[in-house]
């Protein structure tokens, strides 16, 4: 298994192959064709499977096919549970982005908002997030979600432990209807069924 015959654009490979990447992991193999071809996805992938290289390489593939985004309208949110993960979710989309015309940006608590909210001013295609600081730029006006056409939540599980379903379901009343989803999961209890069920449209089921 290759990574171009998963239907990666020269850009990305050339990137992957600077970055050492020899070959697609499973949770890459399986999902980056079904992004690609604009499915909703539910996956249940632990950490260290390679799962965030599985959903931002065809989100970076599929934004970059379309228009540029206007001030603070991003085109894809990646919504992580963490300032951690957020951070290091918005490294990794820069890194396999760096071939690629693709503004992005972290955005979380515990930091100033202000060089967020004029990040955002300046156009975001695609914005990582934790729930409360995205709500928080959401109320003051910095952010739109019009032109949004996909979202990850990433770790749901985690999101749901540390209590973060309302601010989830008060951001998916936000979204655009008509929209891809991904969600990310390393169980599949109960709740994230339903949650799955409430956030996701045909999804294709991943499990590695
Ligand atoms: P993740 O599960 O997304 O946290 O990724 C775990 C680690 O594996 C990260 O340090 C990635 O840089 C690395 N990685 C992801 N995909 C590959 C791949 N196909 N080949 C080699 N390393 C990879």
């Amino acid at each position: 298994m290759s990574f171009s015959s998963l239907g990666l654009c020269d850009e990305l490979l050339k990137t992957l192959q600077e970055q050492g990447y020899e070959s697609p992991s499973p949770i890459q193999a399986k999902a980056i064709p079904v992004v690609l071809n604009h499915h909703d996805v539910m996956a249940v992938a632990q950490t260290g499977t390679g799962k965030t290289a599985a959903f931002t390489l065809p989100i970076i593939q599929l934004l970059a096919g379309g228009e540029n985004s206007q001030a603070q309208s991003p085109r894809a949110l990646v919504i992580v549970p963490t300032r951690e993960l957020a951070a290091q979710v918005g490294e990794n989309v820069q890194n396999y982005s760096r071939h690629m015309n693709i503004r992005s940006a972290a955005v979380f608590g515990g930091v100033r908002i202000e060089p967020q909210i004029f990040q955002l001013q300046n156009g975001v295609d695609l914005l990582v997030a934790t729930p409360g600081r995205l709500i928080d730029l959401f109320n003051q006006g910095a952010l739109n979600f019009e032109r949004l056409d996909i979202l990850v939540l990433d770790e749901a599980d985690r999101m749901l432990d540390l209590g973060f379903i309302d601010d989830i379901r008060r951001i998916q009343m936000l979204l655009p209807i008509k929209r891809q989803t991904l969600m990310f999961s390393a169980t599949f209890s109960k709740q994230i069924k339903t949650l799955a069920k409430d956030m996701l449209t045909n999804p294709v089921s991943i499990e590695v």
